[in-house]
């Protein structure tokens, strides 16, 4: 057996997504291929970094581009742009923020797991608001010491729209950063976001992007995206013959920065390859023919597991602003006549071989959910199989 079947034990049937706990994404054979060609040569980093950018630009629109490692990582380089700028003695300090204009204003229900990615840098996050936040507040919350506001791309019901946040932050000089990371579907947010006047946008290349796991795009304002580059990068160099000295000769910086806040953020030449190699794929690939499947997907499971004691599936379908435009299935699991919990289903789903990965964030409520994105041919028939034999085994116990 091949060590990579060998290290994941049982298969897994993704239906939660492409999320990084399931793997990410499967890459196309085009992707692998990218990755596996940039596996066979040398290359310096900041050269091949420099092209990426390119592509990343004319996709998005932004006046410069950066592969990341991922969006969180993307996050935290956007937050040490935006703290150090150019000043390469800020840079250096980073994440010690002491007497800096460290922090960054996010609206309140923006509030998530990954702004830890922010105070990564050493950034203060300040809430603004309640459930809303009014204009005014946002302008009110801005002192000497702010410096960026951050928005979640993906809010269901928009407390500010990003328009206004944008027009509030350039009023008083400062940069907006987005977390993209679900803002696809639709693949037009790689260029709107930006296109409404965000100063820096981090993607994910390893969801619906379908690119290498540990991969991310960081694109925006030209400074900005150098500022983190210089945080990023290996700086193992020498004034004298640093590849990139021409910028302290034209006076944007005082001289090469040490290794900065990212560097243990590291993207090697295999997954910019790969990421670019998706990004290409990206803006061409078949969205229709992907809606379709998944609606077949979603159509097997609802029908398949209809009529078994105690669940109910339906297909959710997203509102017309959310993010990700994804449909999925709920299955709503009635204890009393099922016999199990819907967290005893999620939890039967993955000790299964295959196993079953879902999206368990309503089980509590009684619901688990199926999302289309990342299911393989047959996947959605052995999820049927498997519910179905739950299902059995549940009877014959009760
Ligand atoms: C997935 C996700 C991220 C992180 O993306 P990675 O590319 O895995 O680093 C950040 N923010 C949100 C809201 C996400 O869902």
């Amino acid at each position: 057996m091949s060590v990579a079947l060998e290290l994941r034990g049982p298969r897994v049937i993704n239906a939660r997504g492409n999320s990084t706990k399931a793997g990410g994404s499967v890459l196309a054979p085009e992707v692998i291929e990218a990755m596996a060609e940039a596996a066979r040569f040398f290359v310096r980093i900041e050269d091949m970094q420099a092209a990426a950018g390119e592509v990343i630009r004319r996709v998005t629109g932004a006046e410069a581009g950066y592969v990341t490692a991922g969006a969180s990582a993307g996050l935290t380089m956007a937050a040490a742009a935006a703290l150090a700028g150019l000043d390469v003695e800020k840079m250096n300090r980073l994440p010690d923020t002491a007497g800096m204009a460290n922090e960054i204003l996010v609206l309140r229900r923006h509030r998530n797991d990954y702004d830890h990615a922010l105070r990564l840098a050493g950034a203060k996050i300040v809430e603004v608001g309640f459930e809303w936040t009014f204009p005014y507040e946002l302008e009110e919350a801005i002192t000497e010491r702010t410096c960026a506001m951050f928005y979640l791309a993906h809010d269901p019901v928009p407390s500010l729209p990003l328009a206004d946040m944008i027009r509030i932050a350039h009023a008083h000089g400062l940069p907006v950063i987005v977390d993209g990371s679900v803002a696809n579907p639709p693949a037009s947010n790689l260029h709107a976001i930006i296109g409404l006047g965000a100063d820096l946008v981090a993607f994910s290349g390893g969801k619906h992007i379908e690119g290498p796991q540990a991969s991310g795009i960081l694109c925006g304002r030209r400074d900005l995206i150098l500022s983190a580059a210089l945080q990023h990068q290996d700086m193992d160099v020498y004034p004298e013959t640093w590849p990139l000295r021409h910028l302290v000769e034209e006076g944007l910086i005082v001289g090469p920065p040490h290794h900065g806040i990212g560097r243990g953020f590291k993207v090697g030449k295999e997954e910019i390859a790969g990421l670019i190699c998706a990004l290409e794929r990206y803006v061409v690939r078949d969205f229709g023919a992907e809606a379709a499947r998944w609606t077949r997907d979603l159509e097997t499971i609802t029908t398949g597991v209809r009529g078994l004691p105690g669940i109910s599936a339906r297909r959710i379908d997203p509102a017309p602003d959310a993010l990700p435009q994804v449909p999925r299935v709920e299955i709503t699991v009635d204890p009393q006549a099922a016999g199990y919990t819907a967290n005893d289903l999620v939890n039967r789903l993955q000790a299964g071989d295959p196993l079953v990965c879902t999206v368990e964030g309503q089980a509590r409520r009684g619901i688990v959910g199926f999302l289309p994105l990342a299911l393989l041919p047959e996947d959605a028939s052995e999820i049927v199989a498997a519910i179905r034999a739950i299902s059995s085994v549940a009877a014959g116990a009760g």
